[in-house]
This record gives C-alpha cells, structure tokens and sequence, in this order.
C-alpha cells in the first residue's frame, strides 16, 4: 500500500500502481472527468501514470488555467493527427504548443499549402478522432530506438529535435496510429477535447531562424466546452470589425506603402488631424504641468551615441547615414539632446527639476515579420520627457508623472494595470541609488491607492521601472507608460549641478512617456473605440448635407460659419439622394449630421443628428458651435 497525500493534507491509502486518475474516480465521478493531469511531489505527470511510492499528490483539473494549457496541447496532438491522418507522408509535423486562447502546430510539406478552406475538414476528422475516445499513452524510449521509430515514419524534423535534446531517453506520446514526440503531460484520453476551432494559418519559420526551412502554423482555439468557445470567437469576431488597419482604411485615417517602406507610417489629413489633436492636447496638458517643450535633431554624430551607449548596446535596431565623411545616427530614442540641453550651461540645485518634453519622432528597426500596422511600426513619436532632479525630489517627481497618467487615461477612459520592476542581478549604479528610486517609485505607486504588481529583478540594468498597460474595450492589454529611472546617462554625459553646499552633485534621471508612441496609441483608441472617436478628437464632428441643391448656398453658409468657429466640419453639396449622403456619413462615424431642408433654409437654423440617433431641436449654427465647443470642454 502507499500513502498518497493530497493538498489540503488528506492521506489516502491505495495499492500500489494506483494512478491519479484512478484516486480522482474514487472521489467522484466528475473530479475524474475534469481531470487532466497531475501534480507528484511538485512534479507534472500524467493522470494515468501508475504511482510507485509515497507522494503528495494534487490534482490538475481542467477549470485551472494550468490544466486549461494542457487540454489545449492536448488539442494540439488532436490536430497534428487529424492532418497526419488527412495527408499522410505528404505533411511532416513539427512542434505544436499551448498559447493564449489556444494552440498553433507547425507543419512541413514541399507540396502541400494549408488553406482556411480546408480547417472544417481538420476538424470533422479532429471531432471524429475525439469521439473514438482514443487512449493517450506515454512511452519512455531510448534516443537511438525514437530516433529509428521518426526516420521510418519520415518525420525529420523530430529526428531534429532528439539529436537536439542530446537526452539518453525521450518520452513519446501514442494516440491511435499517431505518435509525437513529448515531454507531457496529457490528457487521459481524446474523448475529453469536446470544443476547439481552427482560425487561421501564416507561415513561420522552422524554429523561428530565416535561414531555416518554411513551415505553416496553423493556429486553433480550444475551450473547455462549446460555450466557453462561442464565447471567444464572438469575442474575436468583435476584435476583427475593429481592427485599427481596417477602419484605418474605412475612416481614410492613415496607410502604409511598399515604395515608402514597410513600417512606415503615411498620415492622410484626417488621420494626421487626428494625431495633431491628441498632440496639442499633451502640449497643453505638459505646459500645466511644469515640463518645457524642447526639440532635438533627427541624426546626432555617431561618436554620441558611443558615449550614450546605444552605439555598443543597441546599434542593430539603429539606423545610420553618412555627411561629409561624418558618421550619423538616426535617433532611437530622444535622450541624448536633453542630455545636451542639461549640459549647456551651468545648472544649479535651484534650477531643478528640470522636466524637457518632447513629441520626438524615433526610427528603430524591427523585424518584418512582426510589424503591425500601428501598433508595431519602425518611425513613431513618443511623448517623451526626460525629469532631472536632485535625489530627494525624485519622490515627488515619480507622484507627478502618476498623477498626469491617471488623469490622462481617465480623459481616454482608460483603466489600466500597474507593475514595478526592480533590481536585475546584472547592473550598473550604487546600492544606496537603487534603493532611494525604487523606494521613490513604490511609494508613488503605494501613494496612488492602485494596486501594483512587482517584478523582482526585472527592471532595466541602468535603473527600476514602473510599466503601466491600459485595458481597451475588449478586455486586452497594452503597454503605454513607462517610468524609468536612469542611473548611465548622468554618469555618462558627466551631468552635475551645483548644490546648497556650493559642490558638484549628480542629478537623477527620469525618462517617461505617457501615452507612449503615438501611433500604437491611436491604434489602440481606433479599436477601443471602434472608430466612433469622442467628439473632443473627431477629426470631423460635424457634416453639413442639403436635400436638393436649392439649399446648396445656405448649407455652404452654414459650412463656412462654423469652421470660423473652430467646428471640423465637412460639407457634402453632391448631387446624391439625402438616404444616400445620410448612410455615408454614418459609415464615417462623424457625430453629428446636420440636415438642411427648406425649413432650415427659411428659419436659419440647423437640427442636429447625433450619430445615436438622437434628434436635436433646431438651433443657429452659432448655437451649435457652442453646443460643441461645450462638450468638448466636459473631457478636459
Ligand atoms: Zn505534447
Ligand atoms: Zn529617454
């Protein structure tokens, strides 16, 4: 007999070869149903595995998000089968892991390319193969006999991958005729995978290097059951109808060109009021606040960004050109003109804090494959401010910046998550430093009443770090601002400034975005929003339509009198029915619509749509102005 204890410290006696499943079953009939793996003293094992001795035992069930992953892999060898079973010797298989929201298996064939025509036939065979409630078994093989058992069924890429391990044995896994190569764990059995979805399929790379040979990723989702699944895709299918690249298309915000360059962003002149709406909004909103709006040069030497560092630490994803035999670099980053700027004179302890913000436009290199219309791009602004201070204001300082991120993200209508990241093994700067910015930046967060999360040791090696993700509509995450404290550039560029005491001191040095690259942030309000903007940033808030060309003078009136008052307003004279203009503007999501009729001609009025649907009472255009003006003003 052996003594098997469970996590909330019940022993049980079972015979020895017992299996965890077997202990689940004896508990209840649907603890076993929902089980998908275990826990042996710490380690995972299969539900099926015999137990050989004493253990603490927990059961891993599918309703946790460690079994939801295992199930999802498990789907992952589902698929992998079903095309093994489709396609034969014609599609090699490759790896297959979990992701959020579900897997992707990686396939090899020379003459075979997967389609999303062809996933309702994956799945039938996938549903098929699920309902035969095929047995999952590991087997423990030497390299040599697994390396044998792969080359005669002409997977070689899994012969790959065992020289790789370089391991004397390795684990397979069987399923009806279908073996892979795995660490595990698995379910019991197929029968328990009852929801899943294929969704798309992009090339990758065999193990993510260009020089290797192209597989094709498809990709799936899989739930613990249908309704989970409906769920999700719904849940996606809200997320493709906001896509910012689509409606950036729809609303003419913006595009991107092949004889421009990939990642580069083109502007077209709503998309760039857009952006020049949101930017004046942050100038204001950093003159309040005490920052100086400063500007640097595009390229610096390269001999500068050898003294800042970037030169030895970050040149491949930097750009460079040549003037006069003079070395150049296109700026990453906006540092190094504060950094000049700090330098240009004598500072003292009274000039501090110094706060030099900057809409400065930065081009870093990234790789094709993961551009993303804005929100992964190769030239974007960031909102970016570089805090010189002395030490014992830099508490204060890191409330300030917190305080303009809550304010800003609740005139968005942002809520967002909180992080700290502290002290890795590897950095530069003295303990005394470390400790006074990481309690400067713990106590801001503490002092916000928010709740935050630590990443201990993840910080940069230059200094700790607050990160700050908003949530957008559907529940997804973004990276937007960063506070940063640097202890490399002061110490660098040799910044000091004269303090009470009449000596050199060091400065500290912050550097921080709010909204963080301007792009990626519209991208994100595109699709939080949907492309129906508040009408504080719509490029266009109102369109003025006539019914027949007999009002086209007074509409053209009305037109003129409000862009004179500061109203983005379009007007549409063309000769099309009004049903016609009407669905037009619709599509735009322009907020408001004014019609003009007759009636509006003979009272010199005009009656405002909302793009609600709600009507207005007639007033004069002056009123409405106002009225906009007016609502306007209630976000800021
Ligand atoms: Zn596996
Ligand atoms: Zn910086």
């Amino acid at each position: 007999m052996l003594r098997i204890t469970l996590p909330d410290g019940t022993p049980k006696e079972v015979p020895r070869g017992t299996t965890p499943l077997e202990i689940a079953r004896g508990i209840g009939e649907r603890l076993a149903r929902q089980t998908v793996a275990a826990r042996l003293d710490g380690l995972l094992v299969d539900a099926t595995m015999p137990l050989e001795r004493d253990a603490q035992l927990q059961l891993i069930t599918l309703n946790t998000p460690e079994g939801l992953e295992i199930y999802r892999h498990s789907t992952a060898h589902l698929m992998a089968q079903a095309v093994k079973e489709l396609f034969g010797r014609e599609v090699q298989v490759t790896i297959g892991p979990a992701i959020e929201n579900g897997f992707y298996y990686d396939f090899y064939s020379a003459t075979h390319t997967f389609s999303p025509e062809e996933f309702e036939r994956i799945e039938k065979k996938m549903a098929e193969l699920a309902a035969a409630d095929l047995p999952i078994e590991r087997q423990v093989l030497s390299s040599a006999e697994a390396i044998r058992l792969f080359e005669e069924m002409g997977e070689l890429y899994k012969v790959e991958l065992i020289r790789d391990l370089g391991a004397e044995e390795v684990s397979i896994y069987r399923q009806g005729s279908f073996v892979d190569l795995c660490r595990g764990p698995h379910i019991p059995s197929t029968g328990m995978l009852k929801a899943f979805k294929l969704t798309s399929v992009a090339g990758a790379y065999w193990r993510g290097d260009e020089k290797n040979a192209m597989l094709q990723r498809i990709y799936a989702t899989a739930f613990a059951d249908q309704k989970e699944l409906n769920q999700h895709l719904e849940r996606l299918e809200e997320a493709k109808r906001r896509d910012h690249r689509k409606l950036g298309r729809e609303l003419d915000l913006f595009s991107f060109s092949d004889e421009a360059g990939a990642g580069l962003v083109i502007w077209h002149p709503k998309g760039a009021l857009l952006r020049t709406i949101i930017e004046d909004f942050e100038r204001r909103e950093h003159l309040k606040r005490g920052y100086d709006i400063v500007m640097g040069p595009q390229i610096l030497r390269t001999e500068l960004w050898k003294t800042s560092g970037h030169y030895d630490n970050y040149r491949e994803n930097m750009y460079f050109t040549e003037i006069d035999e003079q070395g150049y670099g296109i700026k990453p980053m906006n540092c190094l003109a504060h950094m000049l700027i700090y330098k240009s004179r004598l500072r003292s302890y009274r000039d501090l804090p110094l706060r030099f913000f900057e809409l400065g436009t930065v081009h870093r290199h990234e790789k094709s494959g993961v551009l993303h219309g804005l929100l992964r791009v190769r030239g974007f602004t960031q909102d970016d401010a570089h805090i010189l201070c002395a030490p014992e204001q830099l508490d204060g300082e890191i409330k300030g910046v917190l305080n303009f991120v809550r304010e800003v993200m609740t005139i968005f209508g942002f809520e967002y998550e909180m992080e700290l990241s502290t002290r890795p093994e590897k950095s530069i700067g003295s303990d005394e430093a470390w400790e006074l910015a990481t309690n400067a930046l713990q106590s801001a967060l503490i002092d916000s009443g928010e709740p935050f999360e630590i990443n201990e040791g993840d910080g940069a090696f230059y200094g700790p770090k607050i990160d700050i993700k908003l949530k957008d509509a559907l529940d997804r995450k973004w990276q937007c601002a960063t506070i940063q404290c640097d202890f490399t550039l002061p110490e660098r560029f040799d910044l000091t400034y004269v303090g009470s005491d009449g000596e050199r001191h060091r400065p500290v040095m912050v550097h921080r975005v709010i909204l963080g690259a301007i792009e990626r942030f519209i991208g994100v309000l595109i699709e939080h929003y949907a492309g129906s903007f508040p009408l504080w940033i719509s490029p266009v808030q109102a369109k003025v339509l006539n019914v027949t060309d007999s009002q086209a003078a007074y509409a053209q009136e009305v037109y003129q009198l409000l862009r004179e008052q500061g109203v983005r307003v379009q007007v549409d004279l063309r000769n099309e029915k009004l049903s016609f203009k009407i669905r037009e503007a619709q599509m735009e999501k322009i907020p408001y619509m004014l019609v003009i009729g007759d009636k509006e001609v003979a009272a010199g009025t005009v009656a405002p749509r909302h793009r609600s649907g709600k009507n207005l009472e007639p007033m004069s255009p002056g009123d409405f102005a106002r009225l906009i003006a007016e609502e306007c003003r209630q976000y800021h």
